[in-house]
């Protein structure tokens, strides 16, 4: 039994010292406490928030259940709204990623991010990578990784706190290229999305792949279908695991751990929900609904009950490993006219 290595740096961020494992009681105060400042914190410094929340009492959170009576944050409020959900003065930004959604002429969406919060994001990388590639490993990312600040770019500056080393290749758009990089680069990790890593491991140059090489893939994506993880787990001989994130997370959202029966969040960063999508009440636990996250710690643009389009559910039950963190099932797809994802360069 291996418990997530997302336990100890958890336990070890809300300031729990004592005990061996991360204490749910002590997760429910720390996450209590940071929604009211950050509540607080959006109203002082955000005209957008301020209007948004006006009418709402001071100190009206008891506990994390409370923050239902909040009204939801949404794609719309990013697209026309973003300068005025800023909390920092734009010189404080370091990272801004534009969002265009595919086949839309809508406004495209904003997100902002002062340096502390992309190190935020570095933190979680660096633990959650922990899961499935051990120290003084290279880890190839076939994702966007050119700017500072990208995914790429972070993935690889938390992978050298573990001593390992990130190529950040980006996307496949050649497979030839890709393959021939791959080889030359002799990666014991791949990063990835899932059509993407299937077209590697279809690819014939994967014969070249010395044997035990490869010991675990990482697939990002809002959905994998379990016959693209079979797949690849048989034809190179891996374990798949599975990363839940989008930029507004911060993009990393929660990861699998070594038992892969859910993923378990972020959950000292952001706080999540899961609505029915009807009516925007608190879905039964155990039932599909919509994702809602409220950033915790975010400082630039923090974000209060985002309604994310994603459909999902809380696992009911302990994860095997032991953690007391919740875990949440597979991403089952959009809700209706959600728009589709899309990947920044
Ligand atoms: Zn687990």
């Amino acid at each position: 039994m291996t418990i997530t290595p997302l336990d100890p740096w958890i336990k070890a961020k809300i300031g729990q010292h004592e005990g061996k494992k991360l204490s749910a009681e002590k997760l429910y105060r720390y996450q209590t406490d940071r929604l009211r400042e950050v509540i607080d914190y959006v109203r002082r410094k955000s005209p957008f928030y301020r209007k948004h929340l006006a009418g709402v009492p001071e100190d009206f959170l008891s506990c994390p259940k409370d923050i239902t009576r909040l009204p939801f944050t949404t794609e719309a409020d990013l697209r026309g709204q973003c300068l005025d959900m800023l909390c920092v003065s734009q010189s404080d930004i370091s990272r801004i990623v534009t969002l265009f959604s595919s086949g839309s002429t809508a406004a495209p969406k904003r997100l902002f991010f002062t340096d502390e919060d992309l190190e935020l994001t570095v933190d979680f990388f660096h633990h959650g990578m922990t899961t499935l590639t051990d120290p003084k490993s290279r880890v190839m990312i076939f994702m966007p990784g050119k700017k500072p600040g990208s995914i790429g770019d972070l993935l690889k500056k938390g992978l050298m706190r573990m001593n390992s080393v990130g190529f950040a290749y980006g996307p496949v758009t050649d497979s030839d290229d890709a393959m021939d990089a791959l080889l030359k680069f002799k990666p014991h990790c791949l990063v990835g999305l899932p059509v993407q890593m299937l077209g590697l491991a279809r690819h014939p140059g994967k014969t070249g792949i010395p044997e035990g090489l490869i010991k675990s893939i990482l697939l990002s994506a809002d959905y994998v279908p379990a016959s693209i993880v079979a797949e690849l787990e048989s034809s190179l001989n891996v374990t798949v695991y599975e990363h839940y994130g989008m930029t507004e997370m911060g993009l990393g959202g929660g990861v699998q751990c070594r038992h892969r029966e859910g993923y378990h969040l972020r959950e000292a960063d952001l706080f999540f929900e899961v609505i029915d999508p009807q009516t925007g009440q608190p879905q039964i636990d155990g039932r599909t609904g919509e994702v809602v996250f409220t950033t915790l710690t975010r400082r630039g643009m923090p974000l209060v009950r985002y309604r994310t389009g994603d459909l999902a559910k809380f696992l009911q039950g302990s994860c095997p490993c032991g953690t007391s963190l919740r875990r949440m099932g597979k991403v089952k797809g959009r809700i209706s006219g959600a728009a589709k994802r899309v990947w920044t360069v």
